[in-house]
């Protein structure tokens, strides 16, 4: 067991877009992988067909690949185990299903739908609740209550039935969980006989998962805490097909808990508090409903990264940002704790800020030149690096780029009323042409050379600066804001600087 290559699997149901939490199994998963020089493999669980919700598998991969872990193995990336979608492989479980019916671990239930519901509110009437089971097997419609001449007879009228395992008897299921310690199930008390294969020829969720794992080498389950109360079965279904020697271990990961308050983070709680739960953006295409994603709303799959990567694991020192190769470096699920992690919204735009503030001018004018052709606005000479670089600092988000830099591009048409009125003042204008006219005379276009002239032409006028600085920044900000104006005027150039004082002249006096 120790010498084997550590093999693990991410395996979401393509039921709708994966969640936050669903992303963070993922993770983890791939970091450990990494962390062993290990496999990263994703497997599709779709045998629920009545759950499937179209582009959901899509949305899955698209998301893996967003953050940057690429699966080894997987549908559509190759591997030596596949198929990878379960509604692939129903010849494969059937056959295992098929052994254990012939081990006498399972046997065939052909009880209907309505005959169960029916126990089940005969059950609820007496206040007690039904279980298909140790205490209840005997009496119903199976083939272990059927003689065996009985059963073939059913099952040559053709008649349904299902496959259900055979849960043994007051046993005490004892399993050591990588993140949990100890954990123990007793049989009888909590435990039925789950339904390993459907009569509409598919496998359930445990069979399918308990023989994929088995077949693909995995050596770690690593999943939410939600599947903890599946394990007892899982680890009995391996003791009935004797994979005792190879079975994985297993590992269940903590909740991910609301930002206030108890319980655990829901689909829904983004759209009501205002922060997405998904890594994109998704719309249900049955119902429409539209839920913001990550990636749309401006964040960097780093940031995201970062984030999800504390929810739940520490590094046990005071380091907060990790890229995905220091992370795949410091992973281990000893550090996992057991106890749910509050997600914070605030943290996820303080993480992207952090990251948005690392990049160069050069990287964040490639994700600018979008928004400005969309407005219209083509540049080629680099000016949109050269205006990031003054106004990066002010912002968290590329979509807050242009907010904080759209003068450098579009001449301001109104003025800020509250600077007029504190600013401009009798002679401000004649000052201001003055200055067009110091400007329009200058050779070296540069800041510096630009702040010399000015300066002295101030002092030799013994103007205080204060008189037409905010004048100045208004006629080519149109509001008192924006970083140095000797920057903003190398970068608006010669002629757009003069042309924007005389227009704020002619417009201010006549406001
Ligand atoms: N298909 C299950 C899910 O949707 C997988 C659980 C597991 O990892 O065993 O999460």
């Amino acid at each position: 067991m120790n010498n084997r290559k550590v093999r693990v699997r991410f395996a979401p149901s393509p039921t709708g877009p994966l969640h936050i939490g669903g992303l963070r199994t993922a993770l983890f998963n791939y970091l450990f992988a990494k962390n062993n020089r290990g496999d990263f493999i994703l497997r599709i669980e779709d045998t629920d067909q009545k759950r499937l919700v179209p582009g959901a598998e899509e949305y899955i991969v698209e998301s893996l690949n967003w953050c940057g872990m690429t699966p080894d193995e997987g549908p559509g990336f190759g591997g030596d185990c596949g198929p990878y979608r379960q509604s692939e492989r129903r010849e494969i479980y059937k056959q295992y299903a098929g052994m254990l019916l012939d081990s006498g671990n399972a046997y065939l239930a052909f009880d209907t739908p309505e005959e169960i519901e029916h126990l089940r509110k005969e059950s609820e009437s007496k206040g007690e609740v039904f279980s298909y089971g140790i205490n209840t097997r005997n009496e119903l419609n199976n083939s272990l209550r059927l003689s065996p001449a009985e059963t073939e007879e059913k099952i040559s009228r053709g008649d349904s039935y299902v496959i259900r395992f055979r849960m043994p008897e007051n046993e005490d299921i004892t399993e050591e969980d990588i993140i949990r310690g100890k954990v123990t199930f007793n049989t009888t008390k909590s435990l039925d006989d789950k339904v390993l294969f459907k009569s509409d020829g598919m496998p359930t969720y445990h069979l399918a998962n308990v023989v994929d794992d088995h077949l693909m080498e995995i050596t770690h389950v690593i999943r939410g805490e939600e599947w903890l109360s599946s394990l007892p079965l899982h680890i009995l279904l391996y003791r009935a097909f004797g994979w005792e020697g190879t079975r994985p271990q297993f590992a269940h990961l903590p909740l991910i808990l609301k930002p206030h308050g108890k319980g655990k983070l829901s689909k829904r709680d983004g759209e009501k508090m205002g922060f997405p739960v998904f890594p994109l953006e998704w719309k249900d295409p049955e119902t429409g409903e539209f839920y913001h994603g990550y990636r749309e709303d401006g964040y960097f799959p780093e940031a995201v990264i970062n984030l999800l990567a504390l929810l739940g694991w520490n590094p046990g020192t005071e380091q907060e940002f990790f890229s995905l190769d220091e992370l795949t470096q410091l992973f281990s699920l000893d550090r996992v704790v057991k106890s749910g992690s509050r997600f914070d919204p605030d943290k996820a735009r303080w993480f992207n800020k952090h990251y948005f503030q690392k990049k160069t001018a050069e990287e964040l004018a490639v994700l600018f030149n979008p928004i400005l052709e969309e407005k219209g606005i083509r540049q080629t000479d680099g000016k949109a690096e050269k205006v990031i670089a003054e106004i990066k600092e002010r912002c968290e988000f590329v979509s807050d780029l242009w907010e904080h830099s759209s003068y450098f591009f579009v001449a301001p048409d109104s003025y800020d009323l509250r600077t007029i009125k504190k600013h401009w003042k009798e002679d401000t204008s004649g000052k201001l042409s003055e200055i067009a006219g110091l400007l329009s005379g200058l050779e070296k276009w540069e800041a510096e050379a630009v702040k010399q002239q000015f300066s002295d032409f101030i002092n030799a006028r013994q103007w205080s600066f204060g008189s037409v600085m905010s004048p100045l920044r208004l006629c080519l900000v149109g509001e008192n804001k924006g970083p140095d104006i000797f920057r903003i005027c190398e970068l608006l150039g010669k002629e757009e600087t003069i042309r924007r004082i005389r227009k704020g002249i002619e417009t201010i006096i006549l406001t």
